[in-house]
């Protein structure tokens, strides 16, 4: 750790942010007395009232199941639903709102790849690599389909740092590789990892490619075309919209030649008992009664953002990690979990012997909610040789005071662990 004694200088609060926490209701309450310092925002984002409003107005105003009824309730409710697909088509660039699948969130769409996709096409003895700093989402849908079909899972190890150790990518992306799986923005440390130029050397070896960008979309600006991905999925509620909402970007030509993901009702063609035809892409893989007012507060959550701008949240965010980064140093006995080049979102830490969820608990107390545990990537922390650690994610709404609160939360735990 190291100890600087000068203090750190918190960043501005730019112009296209002034005004963001006033449009977060639940930023105003108070926690155990305290007010709330929400730093738990890699597990979830809170919601700004647009999202509130869009959700309720959905079920006030137009309340009525899709693409089935020709009544006008149902109607608007197709629009509303179709028009938020297109909303999220512009947001990450796809080139047509077809590209847009509705999932339950990053893992189903990952499980979608993986079923629909990767299965029918994997042999026993072929590969699927990774790294070792893939969320469980990107990890244990591929070790359940190697295993179904005896396929092997490689992975891309990582540095003390926590960057990618791409000594050998040129060799573990091979031609039994059937895929590549990354994550864009480790959930645990933080590490951005520069994808472009691996994904571009898959592209070249025709080995087809998924980014999963859970934690990259709600950071900075995402351009799928540019990034020249097959695939990527993200979730709705860690980008201030609602839960059980997600999405799944694949290349138009690609979802063409993926079998359904479930059976069921409005992604058929046709139903006869000696077989049933399907419908084109996303319907394909939309079966059932979806999840409609997901779908519009994820649209709403998409039309704020872009309001707002990725790149001046792209910009702001790095300052204000880089102050919580300074600031953390500062704490004795307090040990920064990873080193990578670039940081976007999160901070993990540990504290002397103490256990996360002890610090966890005593930063409860002061109104700072924080995560701690192995954030769902037990082999990373394997690898980092911590058995879990308290994390600080913050996003758009979070401010220097928020840093400092957790600053001030953190030097009392200090005194009481250490
Ligand atoms: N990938 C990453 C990097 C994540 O951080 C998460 C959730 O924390 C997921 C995938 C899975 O997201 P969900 O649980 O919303 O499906």
């Amino acid at each position: 750790m190291s100890q600087t004694t000068s203090q750190p200088t918190p960043p501005a609060i730019p112009p296209a942010l002034a005004h963001a926490r006033a449009d977060f209701p639940i930023l105003q309450r108070s926690v155990h007395g305290k007010p709330l310092v929400y730093l738990d925002n890699a597990a979830s984002t809170q919601k700004p009232q647009v999202v509130i409003d869009a959700v309720t107005r959905y079920y006030a105003n137009e309340n009525a199941n899709i693409h089935r009824g020709v009544h006008l309730l149902s109607t608007e409710a197709t629009g509303a639903y179709e028009t938020a697909r297109g909303k999220i088509a512009t947001f990450i660039n796809a080139a047509d709102d077809s590209e847009i699948v509705y999932t339950r969130g990053a893992t189903e769409s990952v499980n979608l790849v993986a079923h629909s996709f990767v299965e029918p096409k994997l042999q026993a003895g072929d590969e699927i690599l990774i790294s070792a700093m893939e969320h469980h989402a990107n990890i244990v849908p591929w070790q359940l389909l190697c295993e179904r079909v005896g396929a092997k899972l490689k992975v891309i190890p990582v540095t003390d740092d926590c960057d990618l150790d791409l000594t050998h990518f040129d060799e573990l992306l091979n031609e039994k590789t059937k895929l590549l799986s990354l994550v864009y923005v480790s959930n645990a440390i933080g590490t951005v990892n520069d994808i472009a130029p691996l994904l571009a050397k898959a592209k070249a070896k025709g080995i087809p490619t998924l980014v999963d960008a859970a934690q990259a979309i709600q950071h900075m600006p995402i351009d799928v075309q540019q990034l020249g991905c097959d695939f990527l999925v993200a979730s709705g509620h860690k980008i201030y919209g609602p839960t059980g909402i997600g999405i799944l970007y694949g290349r138009r030509s690609l979802l063409d030649g993926m079998r359904p993901y479930q059976g069921g009702g409005d992604m058929i063609a046709h139903v006869a008992f000696e077989g049933s035809t399907f419908k084109e892409p996303p319907s394909r893989f939309e079966a059932g009664t979806p999840h409609i007012e997901g779908a519009i507060g994820l649209g709403a959550a998409v039309d704020y953002l872009s309001g707002i701008g990725l790149q001046a949240i792209h910009d702001y965010e790095s300052d204000l990690i880089a102050y919580a980064v300074a600031k953390l140093q500062q704490i004795e006995g307090l040990t920064i979990v990873g080193n990578p080049r670039l940081r976007s979102g999160a901070i993990s830490f540990t504290m002397g012997d103490a256990h996360p969820h002890d610090i966890g608990t005593v930063l409860d107390t002061e109104g700072v909610a924080i995560r701690s545990g192995h954030h769902c990537c037990e082999p990373l922390m394997k690898r980092l040789g911590v058995p879990a650690t308290a994390r600080a994610s913050f996003s758009l709404y979070n401010t220097p005071a928020d840093v400092d609160a957790l600053a001030a939360a953190l030097k009392k735990t200090a005194i009481l662990f250490m």
